[in-house]
């Protein structure tokens, strides 16, 4: 596996695979890597002949209260994990290439459109998926793609950068999960060892309504003992807007805080 940090020298390889008639797939991370990871690098090698797998800590995504200087920084570590992977290509770009003028992304394009921006973790975060877009987008021009692949376990940017890119084939990863069922997160590392315990709960309760086993007024009693809940709601998959007659599949959608850590989680049902 090689590591490239300049545009250059990744359009270099990639010019070089594409002449041999390789198509290329795309796994864009903040670094910080777990199993996760590894599953959607593994479904690109499925898809595409070549893999790249780009690490960067997106800072337009993070408000100013947010975890930016703090967000895991792993390299050595994260290099190790890809190098024992289906990963060919390893591509850690600075701040100033993937925004050579300035960090402002022109939201325009959206204002009549923002609905997707603005519900469920857009409500608490209104900047970030703005900030996801910008960075896909850039990754997408410099990488050109045939293939990324994205997990379900952020749902709702799944959903924006399938409506809001173009020209690459996007492919959904199922959420990989720890033995108790926690969804795998970077961000995991922030829990303690009593906060570890009680995560679980979070999958839990969101298995039992997919079971029909616990309503939505109930289900929020449930994690309100063990979280301060942002949000829980059950919408329609395709549209994320409210189950309506013509609704095939469901998504029951939560984040909630625990300690000073966010998680979210959430399971397709169709
Ligand atoms: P991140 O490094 O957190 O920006 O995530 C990079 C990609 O990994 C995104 O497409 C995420 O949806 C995906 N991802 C993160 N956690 C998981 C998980 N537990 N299972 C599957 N995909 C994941």
């Amino acid at each position: 596996m090689n590591t490239v940090t300049s545009i250059i020298d990744l359009q270099t390889t990639l010019n070089r695979w594409r002449a041999q008639g390789k198509s290329i797939g795309f796994v864009p991370t903040m670094g910080g890597l777990h199993k996760g990871h590894l599953s959607l690098i593994d479904i690109a090698k499925k898809n595409a002949n070549k893999v790249v797998v780009s690490i960067f800590v997106n800072p337009t995504q993070f408000a100013a209260h947010e975890d930016f200087d703090t967000y895991p920084r792993t390299i050595d570590a994260d290099l190790t994990t890809l190098s024992s992977s289906q990963t060919d290509l390893t591509f850690i770009p600075s701040a100033s290439d993937i925004y050579p003028n300035d960090l402002a992304f022109n939201q325009d394009e959206f204002i009549h459109d923002k609905y997707l921006f603005e519900i469920l973790c857009g409500k608490t975060r209104p900047h970030f998926f703005y900030g996801v877009l910008q960075v896909v987008r850039r990754l997408f021009d410099i990488v050109r793609p045939d293939i990324a692949v994205f997990g379900q376990k952020d749902y709702q940017q799944l959903h924006i950068i399938k409506r809001f890119t173009s020209g690459v084939k996007i492919i959904e990863a199922p959420i990989i999960r720890d033995s108790k069922g926690l969804a795998m997160s970077t961000r995991n590392q922030y829990l303690n060892e009593n906060e570890h315990k009680i995560a679980p709960q979070l999958y839990k309760t969101l298995t039992k309504i997919a079971q029909e086993k616990l309503d939505k007024k109930s289900a929020i009693q449930q994690l309100q003992i063990h979280f301060k809940l942002d949000y829980l709601e059950i919408l329609d998959a395709n549209t994320l807007k409210q189950i309506s007659n013509n609704t095939r599949k469901i998504a029951i959608l939560c984040a909630v805080f625990l300690g000073s850590t966010r998680l979210i989680d959430n399971i397709i049902k169709g």
